[in-house]
């Protein structure tokens, strides 16, 4: 049973042990996005909203999720790589584990072995799984099951080990930004805390919305096995995650609002890199593919593109 690894156990709250690296991060990320609130400047809100973007819509959205999960659409490597920079400053890990995290999420949606299933609690699908059990603990070699067309690459071998080397290194940027242009001491110390932990904390629970109250809260436009939703704040802080329901519904589209009016700003992305001939073959479901019967029900639609799709079958 292949399948069948520790980390598609189901997660019981309170069963696993606590994991204290990722829980003290995350206690310290708080209270520095709390201790922010102390040291507001302006140019230390504009950096945030700069990173708020780059981080959440350019990584995590375009790049982790619908172009490296999902493989909703190519880029040349490079972009690829940037991208996938751009997502470690959210601080959600690195690609490897990301990606075969969400790829097993699609695979079990609110099914046993689902690693953040709302039917396992609200805040276990929000939080609690990350600080409990061993969803952050699997090496390369398990992940790579679940992608192993990250795995034979070595840049994210690499970023996976290393994915919080970026944010560091910005950190230092910001300080020196904040301390040269006129700030001193508390302008470095201000662009630092609004830049790095409160525009992370705050992104972090945005994306984890996605997992929690885009499976239960909203509409939902098509019948799937998962109870996925639509849901119109979240789309708007995640630039345009929220839009779940359709997402479960067509996992391969790099777009997820259908609508005109179900505003997607990684799709807007997209296409703005399309123009550039930056990305190409892009997958995109249409408002008319809307299905509400059985051919969404069962079997499941593939969560990725093939291996022979990605052109690494031997
Ligand atoms: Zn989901
Ligand atoms: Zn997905």
């Amino acid at each position: 049973m292949p399948m069948e690894l520790d980390a598609l156990e189901r997660r019981i709250p309170g069963e696993k042990s606590i994991n204290w690296v990722t829980t003290s991060v995350m206690a310290l990320f708080h209270v520095g996005a709390i201790a922010a609130l102390f040291f507001f400047t302006w140019k230390a809100l504009f950096v945030s909203l700069l990173l708020w973007w780059m981080s959440g819509s350019w990584g995590i959205g375009m790049g982790y999720h619908r172009l490296l999960t999902h493989r909703g659409y190519k880029t040349p490597k490079w972009v690829e790589y940037f991208l996938t920079l751009c997502a470690t400053l959210a601080l959600e890990g690195g690609p490897i584990f990301w990606v075969a995290t969400h790829r097993i999420h699609h695979q079990f949606s609110d099914r046993d072995g689902d690693p953040h299933s709302p039917r396992d609690g609200k805040w276990w699908a929000h939080i609690g799984w990350l600080l409990v059990g061993k969803s952050m603990h699997h090496d390369t070699s398990t992940l790579s099951r679940y992608v192993p067309d990250l795995a034979k690459d070595r840049f994210h071998v690499w970023i996976t080990k290393f994915h919080y080397m970026p944010i560091i290194a910005v950190a230092g940027l910001l300080y020196g930004f904040g301390a040269a242009f006129g700030g001193g001491v508390h302008g470095g110390v201000s662009c630092v805390l609004w830049g790095i932990f409160l525009r992370t904390t705050l992104g972090l629970h945005f994306t984890w919305l996605v997992n929690s109250a885009t499976h239960v809260w909203g509409s939902r436009r098509f019948v799937t096995r998962d109870t996925s939703t639509n849901n119109f704040v979240v789309a708007m802080l995640t630039f345009g995650e929220g839009w779940h329901n359709n997402h479960h519904a067509h996992p391969t589209s790099a777009r997820h609002g259908l609508r005109w009016y179900e505003v997607d700003l990684n799709w807007y992305g997209i296409w703005v890199l399309n123009k550039l001939h930056l990305a190409k073959q892009i997958q995109r479901a249409k408002w008319t593919d809307r299905r509400m019967t059985e051919d969404v029900l069962v079997p499941p639609a593939p969560a990725h593109a093939s291996q022979s799709d990605l052109g690494l079958a031997s």
